[in-house]
């Protein structure tokens, strides 16, 4: 059995699927391990440190592909439309594919795609079940977004984080307020304390009050009611409930030199939760880094990709942030793949059990169907 690593092809990725340190894991599990050359180049994993765990480097990316029987991606499908579909054309039948494929956002694609009678696993969709923590991309990659919005703002706010007392006077810490406290706005509040930041957060759900209370920051209460959905996600409101958290978020934005914004409905458009109104009310070089700018922004001024500068604040839309730390990023996603491929491998053989949980959840195209109910249900 031949599992295919290759180099990323969507502009700007730098991660890389699987890392060194990863290769002896999947070498027990029985298989030959094959590397596309400077695939790990980009990240910090030099071809030599494959080649020394045990894998093969292969320059010829086509060949890689139709050789192997699994093949290992960063982004695929639909989450690399233009580059990704030369890769996609070489798929054939029995052939599995793993990667972050964002299936949802065109389930018509994936339909097509089905028609390669291809095993299409798409990463993003694993349960988010305890078993499946070890194999959760969303929340490894989300680590890596709360870390860096924080070290974002920190590098574009006119002031240091934490409070000094120095012999040119006594300087007072940043106030950052962190907007949804998930995976990443809960990383965002760890890093941004560790930085010595007077932080804040909020979220819909009051259940997370206790966990951002253990991270040393404090719970702005909202007498807003709950909006905990289903899986202990956020369900999405009707715009009366947002109208009124931006009513009684407007004083708190007001004295924040920093807002992180993650607030996320699963499947849907971001909110938008910070209005032009909270920006100019926010201090003259005061910061927002909009992590939901992949999926629409919580800042109405938000540009995708850009940095704007309105009323004096400065405003970013990051895309693809865990690329911009991709060592960690691949470390993690190499960690979660292994660990995925470990339920999918037994005695050295592909054993596609379909009574298990998180393989059939994460199973997108099968047999030359598609597989998954929302995406088939989407599709049609
Ligand atoms: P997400 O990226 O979908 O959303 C980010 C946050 O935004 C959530 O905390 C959500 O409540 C919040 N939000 C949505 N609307 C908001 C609003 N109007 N105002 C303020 N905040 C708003 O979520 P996520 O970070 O991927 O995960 C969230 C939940 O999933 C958590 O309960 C987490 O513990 C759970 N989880 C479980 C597992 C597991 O068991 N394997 C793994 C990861 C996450």
């Amino acid at each position: 059995m031949i599992i295919g690593v290759t180099k990323e092809n969507f502009k700007g990725e730098r991660r890389v699927a699987l890392v060194p340190a990863s290769v002896s894991a999947l070498k027990k599990l029985g298989a030959e391990v094959r590397v596309e050359a400077r695939a790990g180049e980009a990240s910090g994993f030099l071809d030599q440190s494959y080649i020394d765990a045990g894998a093969t480097i292969v320059t010829d990316r086509t060949d890689l592909i139709q050789s192997s029987d699994i093949l290992l991606q960063v982004r695929a499908a639909v989450a690399n439309p233009e580059a990704g579909q030369s890769d996609l054309a070489l798929l054939k039948e029995n052939q599995i594919l793993i990667a972050q494929c964002d299936p949802l956002s065109d389930p018509q694609k994936m339909l097509e795609l089905a028609a390669k009678k291809a095993d299409i696993f798409s990463l993003e969709l694993v349960p988010r079940i305890t078993r499946a923590q070890s194999m959760d991309v969303l929340s490894s990659m989300a680590t890596i977004a709360g870390y860096k919005a924080v070290l974002l703002a920190a590098s574009h706010s006119p002031q240091m984080f934490p409070m000094m007392m120095t012999a040119a006077g006594t300087l007072t810490p940043a106030r950052v307020f962190i907007l949804g406290a998930g995976v990443a706005g809960l990383q965002a509040i760890a890093t941004a304390k560790r930085l010595g930041a007077v932080v804040m957060a909020y979220d819909v759900r009051p259940a997370v009050k206790e966990q951002v209370e253990s991270l040393g920051a404090k719970f702005v209460e909202m007498d807003l009611g709950t909006a905990e959905g289903q899986g202990g996600y956020a369900r999405e409101m009707d715009e009366e409930f947002y109208r009124k958290q931006r009513e009684l978020m407007l004083e708190v934005i007001a004295e924040s030199d920093v807002v992180i914004t993650t607030a996320a409905i699963p499947g849907k458009k971001a909110p938008i939760l910070v209005t032009e109104e909270m920006v100019q009310a926010m201090p003259a070089g005061g910061v927002i880094v909009d992590l939901a700018a992949e999926r629409g922004g919580n800042c109405e001024l938000t540009k995708a990709g850009e940095e704007v500068e309105v009323h004096d604040v400065v405003i970013l839309g990051p895309l693809n942030i865990p690329s911009e730390i991709p060592r960690h990023a691949s470390q993690m996603y190499s960690n979660n793949v292994t660990t995925f491929l470990k339920s999918l491998i037994k005695d050295g053989q592909v054993n596609l059990d379909l009574t298990d949980e998180v393989l059939a959840g994460t199973l997108v195209t099968h047999q030359g169907e598609l597989r998954h109910p929302l995406c088939r249900q989407l599709a049609n």
